[in-house]
């Protein structure tokens, strides 16, 4: 099977930030990836754009870099990356001031798309977007792409909404959330809305529970200033597992259309119950195996911030009436491992007998290390013993079904492209990104109000031993590779 790689319209990329850390390590090997698989036209270009004093040539040996560390096997190719360096440009500009702005303004031509990537501290957006307006950046061909975190708060996320919508149609705005960039993501919707077979079954009459697992085995790297101000709920929950859930639970839309999407997500968001303090667990990871504390990484000896977080919700629909969906997510944890488990009901009434057992259908989507999709199904275990039961996966690895075509892109190379292509199904719209926080504000001001404190787990572990006891109290257990 042979993936095809359609070409997008003319760009100018325009990356504010373009010297950072994102832009290195995601941005540049995205685009240079796009690059080499035909799908940037003649001419496309990438412009850098940051505060510091530099050339084309300084961007260009920037970029070099970039590639040689994160763009694999391709930026091993000389001439691709030289010819890829020629697309490149770079133009100095502050976000708060006057400088560079004229010059920008000078390198933009007309009648191709422009794509202002917003890879800076939210701070600076308010800046950003006044000057691309007062220097008339922006046309009908215009996007902005702005980075999460999106808003620290209700209030917060508001007032950036507010702000962009000042300078900006919501239709000219992408807010990324990689996660939905992910092939097994979008997979998800292909597999549910794309086959007969799983639809009818997708309810709270044949699903037992859905649980939704999102563990790395990195701490906070780094990252400490802001994670601390921030924790597992507004890093993870908030953005990332809440588009995952919305994708596992939501209705079928009428089209494929960023709209149609867009409105049976928030759908679902705002069917989430309130959570119970008893249904929370939260986590801060301690030394282990050589590895510091959270409270060492972030240098706050009395840090109450979560490194770990597991909670059961609810959705108040008549699809998913009654049907926990369980998330979990934590830093530090003994597998790097992200799934979604949709555990399916026993069948009502075991004609095997007792000895048979009794089994669950699970469909697994599995998002990293490796993509894929598991379904669980069970047979009758081979040999002359009787009818005894087992389970066996129905195996589909990505990789393994769909050839060299399975080489999925990256999160930041499918999205990067949407931008361009002009298609916001994948990127959240101002009112998802108000109601996910609507939600979690309560939760968060719950905890900071009881004062409660964050339960130790080791390092290189499964996370507090409560996350274990708050499914186990349910009759049930965290499934997959962390358990
Ligand atoms: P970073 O490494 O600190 O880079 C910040 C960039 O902003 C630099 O290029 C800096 O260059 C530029 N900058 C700072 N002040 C500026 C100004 N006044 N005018 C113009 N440019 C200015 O940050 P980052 O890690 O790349 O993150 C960028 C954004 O993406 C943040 O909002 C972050 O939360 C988000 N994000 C990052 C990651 C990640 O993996 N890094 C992941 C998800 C989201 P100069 O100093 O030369 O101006």
């Amino acid at each position: 099977m042979v993936s095809r790689t359609i070409p997008v319209d003319l760009f100018d990329l325009v990356v504010f930030g373009g010297t950072g850390d994102l832009a290195r390590r995601k941005i540049l090997p995205a685009l240079f990836k796009r690059f080499c698989s035909g799908q940037m036209a003649d001419g496309a270009r990438l412009i850098g754009a940051s505060r510091r004093d530099w050339s084309d040539a300084d961007y260009r040996e920037f970029v070099r870099k970039s590639l040689s560390e994160f763009a694999g096997e391709l930026a091993l190719d000389r001439s691709l990356v030289e010819t890829f360096c020629r697309c490149v440009h770079y133009v100095s500009v502050d976000a708060n001031g006057p400088r560079g702005w004229d010059e920008l303004s000078g390198l933009m031509v007309a009648d191709r798309v422009r794509a202002f990537y917003f890879s800076v501290d939210p701070g600076l957006f308010s800046g950003l977007s006044m000057r691309l307006q007062d220097h008339e950046l922006m046309n009908e061909q215009s996007r902005v792409v702005v980075e999460k975190p999106f808003g620290h708060d209700l209030e917060t996320a508001q007032a950036l909404n507010a702000e962009l919508a000042q300078h900006f149609d919501e239709s000219q705005i992408y807010r990324i959330d990689h996660y939905l960039g992910k092939e097994t993501v979008q997979n998800l919707m292909a597999v549910r809305f794309g086959n007969m077979l799983f639809e009818p079954l997708w309810n709270a009459q044949y699903i037992d529970h859905i649980q939704i697992t999102v563990a790395e085995t990195v701490g906070v790297d780094g990252r400490g200033e802001y994670y601390e101000s921030a924790g597992a709920m507004r890093d993870m929950v908030q953005n990332h597992l809440m588009q995952l859930l919305c994708l596992i639970a939501m209705e079928p839309p009428t089209f494929f259309d960023p709209d149609a999407v867009r409105d049976e997500k928030l759908k679902v968001i705002r069917a989430l119950s309130n959570v119970e303090p008893h249904h929370i667990v939260r986590g801060q990871y301690t030394a282990a195996d050589g590895a510091t504390s959270y409270r060492e990484d972030v240098d706050n000896p009395r840090s109450r911030t979560e490194s770990f977080i597991a909670l059961k919700c609810h959705l108040n629909n008549w699809r998913w009436a009654g049907t926990p969906f369980y998330l979990r997510t934590g830093k530090r944890m003994s597998e790097r491992d992200s799934e979604i488990t949709v555990v399916f009901k026993e069948t009502p009434h075991a004609i095997f007998g007792q000895e048979a057992g009794r089994h669950n259908n699970e469909l697994t989507i599995q998002l990293q290390p490796d993509e894929g999709i598991t379904l669980g199904v069970t047979i009758k275990d081979p040999g002359p013993g009787g009818m005894r039961l087992v389970d066996v996966p129905l195996d589909m690895s990505f990789a393994e079904a769909l050839g060299p075509s399975a080489d999925s892109p990256d999160a930041y190379e499918r999205l990067i492209m949407d931008v361009i292509r002009g298609d916001q199904t994948l990127f959240m719209r101002n009112d998802e990104v108000e109601a996910a926080w609507a939600w979690t504000d309560p939760i968060i001001r719950g905890w900071q109000a009881r004062g409660d404190a964050p339960k130790p787990y080791d390092s290189y572990s499964a996370g507090p031993d409560d996350a274990t006891m708050m499914i186990r109290r349910d009759g049930r257990e965290w499934r997959g590779v962390i358990n």
